[in-house]
């Protein structure tokens, strides 16, 4: 399944941590790309870093972050529309029919969201009827969606990974990186 996030409404000075956040949660958990309706430059710099290093290619896509209109994306997107939203049906009782899909596109907010957005959306879904966050809304709808494959990424195009250790931290140098 490929699935692209839709972060709305990033505000650079107030949102920049927890926007990169949710991209970096879309790339871990096995995201092909995320669009900001925003540019803003150093957070696009730090995640495109973060896959220089970790890497972008999971087998299946590589990762990118890009803008776009996001009224275009919404009426233009070949695939499922999902917005995320407390308001929204619980994604148990919309998992089944989600999973038939290949192409999604998952709409998080940052603040308040255009009512257009539940309109243009196929789907507004919730992660339970309480507010929380669209980094948790979002690590937990991949989790569901592409069954825990989180857990089995790895990253063809890693300079660096992590060798997991019951104490302490230890990382991996890989063929990848440059010879020094
Ligand atoms: N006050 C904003 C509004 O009314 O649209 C929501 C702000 S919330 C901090 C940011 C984003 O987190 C939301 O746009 C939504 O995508 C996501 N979110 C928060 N709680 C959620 C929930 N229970 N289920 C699904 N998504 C949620």
């Amino acid at each position: 399944m490929e699935i692209y996030v839709l972060r709305l409404g990033h505000r650079p000075k107030r949102d920049k941590r927890i926007s990169t956040h949710v991209a970096l949660t879309a790339r871990a958990f096995g995201a092909c790309g995320i669009y900001f309706d925003v540019n803003d430059e150093k957070l696009f710099e730090s995640i495109n870093d973060v896959c220089k290093r970790w890497g972008k290619n999971n087998g299946r896509c590589e990762f990118f972050i890009k803008t776009c209109n996001w009224r275009n994306m919404l009426k233009n997107f070949d695939g499922l529309k999902i917005h995320l939203t407390m308001y929204g049906m619980p994604l148990n009782e919309k998992l089944y029919e989600v999973k038939k899909h290949k192409k999604i596109l998952v709409i998080v907010g940052a603040e308040k969201v255009p009512s257009e957005v539940y309109q243009l959306s196929d789907l507004n879904i919730s992660i339970g009827n309480q507010p929380h966050s669209e980094v948790a809304a979002l690590a937990i709808f991949l989790d569901r969606v592409l069954d825990e494959e989180e857990f089995k990424i790895n990253f063809l195009d890693a300079k660096i990974q992590v060798k997991p250790t019951e104490k302490g931290k230890k990382l991996i140098k890989l063929q990848n990186s440059p010879q020094d």
